[in-house]
Order: C-alpha cells, then structure tokens, then sequence
C-alpha cells in the first residue's frame, strides 16, 4: 500500500518537474541556472526511481544465469546506486566537507548519515533501496523549493525597492546625453524629463513638476516642485521637464544610502536568529548522539540484560528516522526570511530599518520620546514679530540672516528666508554654533550674537522677556542688546495622530524633549497628548534625559527616540532605537539612526511598530510550529511508530510551511 503511494508521488513528482521544466525552457517561471540545474536532477531521479518500481528484483536475477552468480542483485544495486548519487551526491559533498572543516553537524550531515544508513541497511536486509532514495529526493524538492521561494522574495524586494536610476541626462552642447550617474559632477545640471527617475540629489533650477516620491516614502500624493525646492533622487518627475543642478555626488545621494542601508541590513542579526544558529548548533549535534545511543543501546540492553534477540536492524532504522525528523532547516531557513521580507515590507511604506536586530527592539517598544522640532513640528518657522531696541528691523534681520548663514538649524534657516536677500559670505567671519543656543559671528566687523535667553546669560547680556507667544531669537550687536525677533513653528498635520496610533500600538509612554522655551514647549505637548515634557534642554541635558528615562523604565519595554538629527546625534544613538526624519534629517542623524523615516511623517512610528509585532507573530509561530510537530515526530520516530517516510514529510512539510508563513512578512505593511 505504501508503495503504491510512494509510486504515485514519484510519477506526480516526475510530471511536475517535467511541467517545471518546459516552462523554464520557454523562459517562464523564473528559475535559476542553479535551481533549473536541480530541477533536472530531480526530474530524471523520479523518472528512473519510477521506472525501477516496475521493474522486480526477478526481472534483474536473469541476469544471473547470463553472467555470475547474483550478477542481477548487483545491477539492481546499481541502478539505485546511480539514481542516489544523481539526487544526492552534493548533499555528500556537503556533509564531507563539513567533517573535514571540522564543522560536522549540520542538516547535511544529518541528511547523509540518515540516508547512507538507509542504503547499508537495505543491503543487509532484503534489497529496499526505495526509502532511502526517496527521502533524499523529497529532502532535495524542499530544499529546492525554499532556494526559489527565498530568491522570488528577495526579487520581489528589489522590484519594490526600484529607485536605482540608470542614467542622468546631461546637456551637451545643446544635446541630451545619457552618462552614468556616477560621472556626474556636484553642482553639475541634469535633465529630467517626464516619467524619469531623479538620478542625483540637487536643487530645482528651471521647470516645474509633480514628482511621483511614493517608492521613496510610500506616500501616493505627489509633491510638486519648481526653481529652487530640493529634490532627491529617486522621486519620479511625472508632469514636466526639470533642470536640477546637483547638490550630492550619485554615491552620497539618497537612492544610494537607501540601497544600501537595505541591503546591508540583513547583516545585522537579530537575537532570534542568532538563538537559532547557536540552538542549531547545539541542537544537532545532540540529536546525533541520542540517534547513537538510540541504535546501540536498546539492543544492547535486549541482549545483554534481557537475553532477547538485539534486533540491531529495527534500532538503527528507528535511529535513522530520528536523524531524518530532526532536520533543523525549517527553521534555519525560515526566520532569516521572515526578517528580511519584514524589512522589505516596511520600505515599502518609507520606513528604513537598518538590521533585524532593530525590527525586534521595535516590537518591544514600550516608551517613545520625541525632540521636538522638525519632528513633532514641521521646522519651517515663520517669522511672526520683530521688536526692535537699538537698531532698525531692517538691519536686525539682516545682521540675524548673515549670523546664521552657516547654520543649519530650521530657526536660522527661516531667518534667511524672511531677509530673503542673496547672503554675501565674505561679509561673515568667527562663526560659532552654540548648540542648543543660537550663533555667535563677526559681521561686518561687528560681534553679532543671536539665540535664545540662555545665550545672552552666557554673554552676561540682559535681556527683556517678550510677551508674544512663540520662540525667541534675542539679538545682541557688541555686546548691547538689539532686539529680538519671533518666529513660530506649526505642528505638523500628522503629529497628533501619531501620538494616538502609538497609544493603541501599545507604547505606554510619549514624551517630548526641546531645547525651546518651556511656554511653547508646554503648549505643543499639551495640544498633542504627550505625557511628559522637558524643555529648555540643550543638547547633552537631552542625553541626560534619555539616560533617565532607560533607568525609570520598567522591565523589557524598549525605548525609542524620534528625532530630525539637527544636533540630537548623540541621544539617537543612547536610546534602545534611534528613529531619524529621512527627507529633513541631517546625514549625521541618518548615519546614527537605527530607523529612518523616509516623509518624515511621526504617523509612520506607529505603523513601524504594528509591523515589527506582525513580523516577530510570524517568527515566533515558526518556532512553535517546527519544535513542536518535530518533537511530536520524534518521539514517535523513537518508538517507532514513525517510519522515514513520516519523518521526511514532516521535515519538508514544516519547512515549507514555514518559508510560506515567512513570506507573509512581506505583506504585513498592508493593512
Ligand atoms: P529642539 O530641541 O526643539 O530641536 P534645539 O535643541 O535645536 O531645539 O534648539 C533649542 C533652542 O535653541 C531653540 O528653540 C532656539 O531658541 C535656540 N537655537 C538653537 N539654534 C539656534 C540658531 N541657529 N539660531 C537661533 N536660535 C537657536
Ligand atoms: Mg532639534
């Protein structure tokens, strides 16, 4: 009955490879040279396992009376003989290559062992090489099956993951010349046309277009652009034609960061996988001793302590299925899988995460803490007062706009923009950035400071309080107060939401850390929902704050700081998880950051969470399921009840389970 069986899966396995086969020779199916070159091998394995069935071990003893004595038993031998070596002589390979490295126990070894001894076994007792084929064939279609499995999602990955440009359009003596994006030099102007890729990050010079940024951000509206507005490679230009001169080189540009924080971040491995490779490790060199002793010692026991017959055969075949079913592939395969499809899932929706290592501590997120401007704030300030004392306002937001030129805090950044005058750098010397505080400079020959009040008490400057709500920037011209100007920020559209979807993620604490004032820090996080503010903090009080904030917590709850990088370097990388704002972040922050949102929405904090819980669900039923059914087997295989058909179903049967369950990480960022 069981052959029969075996049979017809041989002649299933045979015309689904066959099928395979022929659309892979049509240029379908997306195969590997590898995988079609396996693909063959188990195509003609089954065919000829097959053909053997029908051909009994009579049909072969005519050859005895032709040749030798047992000439037939011998070529029968040799027909399986070929057909294993033709399925399963890497596996061989493999397996003594392990012993000579000194690397012995690996699922190769298990798979060579088990089924060595299956074929001396069959010899011994009466000629059934079938089972010991069979298990290798099987054991080779899921090893096949996981190699195409794993190559489709890793494609699909970088199908989704498209924004690599292939060319930039440069003029040349009024023609359009394709070159590498690599050749192009900064500061170069590049065309793009409609339906192209930015190729290089720049600055808009000419034209105006809606581009298309969703492979960057996964935000589906277009944002437009036109002379002057930043754009960064990657976006698709979709209406018109734009002349960009180049900020970055190709290589320090954004498409090239994010290709290769992608694909660098399955090098930084997370504590399930690294469980799984020392479990691995200690895992099957165990379940190979207790095969030895499940051979040995019960026929030992029977024959020496009992005075029973040994049945040595019956033991070393139970041993044998015992190796089979305790193949750890499945989950050797499988969660690696499951970390790099959730990470690609989550580019998808603009969230970069930069190593498994990061989707796990996101999923344990517990406290989240935010900086306040150009996070939680969109850090355009407006210019919204000036109250002049000593000098005209013209010339206070002159002498603020050349103090600040250097900066690139949003504040001084606002500044320029309201003068609003092209900035002759020559006229600006000695600047000093006094982070978390403002600026100090010469201009024209004059010590400009300008910064908030904590600023002019370091210069021993008095300074007036204002009564206008907003942030403060206070002016002081050798050593004389000013003036000071008021600019305010806005929230952003999303911060409030974000806050909220935290909250039903499961994050039991928000908080808010600025170097701002106390009075709009304290009317931000109440208008948000924050839980705790700390305010006029510069920028190694926020490191301080942090480290608080990790002692105070309670248990495994992990925390996460959010911030845009303009001087919070150092607390993203204190923090359990650094998450950076991508499109207005620094690069430094970029660089610190362990996450870095793409739109710098606060919204997508939440669904990075939701995620990475989605993600380690899908890990942790993998481990369940693969322990479970093999001990399941095991113990079955132990008393033999299982034979090594079972147990080789059970192996292939997790595995593939598994690999498909791992794919769904793939999906996850989808509602
Ligand atoms: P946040 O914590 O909100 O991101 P920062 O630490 O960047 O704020 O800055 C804190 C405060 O220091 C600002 O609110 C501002 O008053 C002052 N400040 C910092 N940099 C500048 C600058 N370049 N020009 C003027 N004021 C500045
Ligand atoms: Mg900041």
């Amino acid at each position: 009955m069981q052959d029969v069986i075996i049979t017809a899966l041989l002649a299933a396995v045979t015309a689904a490879a066959g099928l395979f086969l022929l659309l892979a020779g049509r240029g379908k199916g997306g195969m590997t040279g590898n995988q079609k070159k396996m693909m063959v091998r188990i195509f003609l394995s089954a065919l000829l396992l097959f053909g053997l069935q029908f051909l009994p071990a009579e049909a072969f003893n005519r050859l005895d009376s032709l040749l030798f004595p047992s000439a037939g038993r011998l070529a029968r031998f040799a027909c399986y003989l070929l057909d294993y070596l033709l399925i399963g002589h890497d596996i061989l390979r493999k397996a003594a290559r392990g012993v000579r490295n000194r690397q012995v126990f690996d699922e190769n070894f298990l798979m060579a062992v088990a089924t060595v001894g299956a074929m001396a076994l069959a010899i011994y007792e009466n000629g059934e090489y079938l089972e010991a084929i069979a298990v290798m064939l099987f054991y080779q279609i899921g090893e096949w099956f996981q190699s195409y499995a794993v190559g489709r999602s890793r494609r699909n990955i970088s199908e989704l993951m498209d924004i690599r440009p292939d060319y930039a359009n440069v003029e040349r003596e009024g023609r359009l010349e394709q070159v590498d994006p690599d050749e192009v030099a900064v500061g170069a102007v590049i065309v793009v046309r409609p339906g192209e890729k930015v190729p290089i990050d720049g600055v808009v010079l000419e034209g105006s277009s809606s581009l298309n940024t969703s492979a960057l951000t996964g935000e589906s509206l277009p944002r437009e652009a036109g002379p002057g507005d930043e754009v960064i490679s990657g976006c698709i230009s979709m209406t018109g034609v734009l002349k960009v001169r180049t900020t970055r080189a190709f290589g320090e540009s954004t498409v090239s960061k994010i290709l290769d924080l992608v694909e660098n971040a399955s090098s930084r491995k997370s504590r399930s996988e690294d469980f799984i490779s020392r479990f691995a490790r200690i895992y099957t060199p165990a379940v190979c001793y207790s095969a030895l002793a499940l051979a040995l010692l019960p026929p030992l026991v029977r024959m020496l302590g009992l005075g029973l017959a040994p049945e040595w055969g019956t033991w070393l075949y139970r041993a044998l299925t015992f190796l089979v079913i305790s193949c750890p592939c499945a989950l050797v395969i499988s969660i690696p899988l499951s970390f790099f499809a959730g990470i690609g899932g989550a580019s998808q929706v603009g969230v970069l995460i930069k190593g498994s290592n990061y989707l796990e501590t996101l999923s344990q997120t517990k406290t989240v803490v935010f900086d306040k401007t150009g996070t939680l704030t969109q850090g355009v300030f407006e210019v919204s007062g000036i109250h002049h004392a000593a000098l005209a306002e013209e010339k206070l937001l002159e002498y603020a706009a050349l103090a600040e030129s250097a900066s690139s805090h949003p504040i001084s950044k606002s500044l320029q923009r309201a003068w609003g005058k092209e900035i002759d750098r020559s006229r600006v010397t000695d600047i000093q950035e006094q982070s978390g505080c403002g600026v100090t400079a010469r201009v024209d020959g004059a010590a400009v400071a300008a910064g908030n009040d904590k600023l002019m008490r370091r210069l021993g400057i008095h300074c007036p309080e204002c009564h206008q709500a907003g942030t403060i920037v206070h002016l002081a011209v050798d050593g004389a107060y000013a003036g000071h100007i008021v600019v305010s920020d806005v929230v952003k559209p999303g911060s409030k939401q974000a806050i909220s979807a935290l909250r039903s993620a499961g994050v039991d604490k928000t908080v808010m850390l600025t170097g701002d004032a106390r009075a709009v820090a304290e009317q931000v996080a109440s208008g948000l929902g924050i839980d705790q503010v700390f305010s006029e903090l510069l920028p190694a009080d926020k490191v301080s704050q942090v480290e608080k904030l990790l002692e105070a917590r309670s248990g495994k709850g992990k925390l996460a700081f959010v911030g845009d990088g303009i001087n919070d370097a150092p607390v993203l990388s204190r923090a359990d998880i650094g998450i950076a704002m991508g499109a207005m972040g620094s690069d430094a922050a970029i660089e610190a950051a362990d996450i870095v949102l793409m739109d710098d929405d606060p919204r997508k904090i939440a669904k990075a969470i939701q995620i990475s819980r989605k993600c380690l669900g899908i890990v942790y039923q993998n481990i369940v399921m693969a322990l479970g059914v093999k001990s399941a087997c095991l113990i079955l295989g132990a008393v033999g009840i299982a034979n090594m058909y079972l147990a080789i179903f059970a192996d292939v049967g997790v595995m593939v389970l598994a690999v498909l369950n791992a794919i769904r990480c793939l999906f996850v960022s989808k509602g």
